[in-house]
């Protein structure tokens, strides 16, 4: 089950790939389509779940065009 999932501003976003190179679960790939300045931006795609949140991509991002989410528990039976 994912942990969390992230967004990308495609308009910040100048395809340099660090994010992808940094994901351990590698959910980040190049988006088919262009954004307004001509780059391929960073795409999210976790079918089956697999990103833990860590924010190594927010980290690594150089222009600040990635958002992180983590999901929280907030009631469980065990
Ligand atoms: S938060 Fe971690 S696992 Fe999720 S996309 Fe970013 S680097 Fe990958
Ligand atoms: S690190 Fe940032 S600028 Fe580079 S490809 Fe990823 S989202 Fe785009």
């Amino acid at each position: 089950m994912a942990l969390g999932y992230i967004e990308i501003d495609e308009e910040r976003c100048k395809s340099c790939g660090l994010c992808m190179n940094a994901c351990p679960k590698k959910v980040i790939r190049f988006s088919k389509s262009f954004n307004s300045k001509g780059y391929h931006p960073a795409e999210f795609y976790d079918p089956e779940g697999n990103c833990i949140a860590c924010g190594f991509c927010y980290m690594m991002c150089p222009d600040t065009a990635i958002t992180v989410y983590r999901y929280e528990k907030v009631a469980a039976n065990k």
